[in-house]
């Protein structure tokens, strides 16, 4: 089986040991959901594999799967309990995109149209041109 692989000092492998409380929701061999302690709305949780890597560019493939079938879980879970308008899920990478831990975990976030959190945006049509240019070069960079 996939050996889990843990840093010293990361404070979600800390939560994963048990070293610093969380408000567990589930675990499993590979994976460990608990609440976010600042909430964008309430019900916020986070789902994380028991494997440190920074951020998805350091995360292994095999990792992939045990998360999402576990955000899966908990996605349907909040929606029953909270009973949103929607629910997102977000992941981090780097600090434009807002990334505060650096092991990477997926936000399951209930949603309202009016909570005003700044994640939705107004679809703008874009140049095709750069669009497919672009595409060629992301095309060309996949490993
Ligand atoms: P990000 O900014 O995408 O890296 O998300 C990190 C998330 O972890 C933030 O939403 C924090 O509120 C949350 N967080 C940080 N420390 C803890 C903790 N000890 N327990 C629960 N959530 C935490
Ligand atoms: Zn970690």
């Amino acid at each position: 089986m996939t050996d889990l692989h843990l840093n010293e000092d990361c404070i979600f492998c800390k939560i994963i040991r048990g070293e610093i409380s969380s408000f567990k929701l589930y675990e499993d061999d590979l994976t460990y959901a608990f609440m976010d302690i600042n909430p964008l709305n309430d019900g916020h949780a986070l789902v994380i594999p028991k494997y440190h890597a920074e951020n998805i560019y350091a995360t292994p493939d095999e990792w992939f799967g045990p998360t999402m079938s576990t955000v899966r879980r908990i996605a349907s879970a909040v929606n029953k309990v909270v009973r949103p308008e929607g629910i997102n899920l977000l992941q981090a990478n780097g600090p434009g995109a807002k990334q505060s831990v650096f092991h990477f975990h997926m936000h399951v976030i209930p949603r309202y149209a009016d909570d005003g959190a700044g994640m939705n945006w107004e679809m703008k049509h874009g140049d095709m041109d750069a669009i497919g240019e672009l595409a060629e070069q992301i095309v060309a960079a996949i490993e």
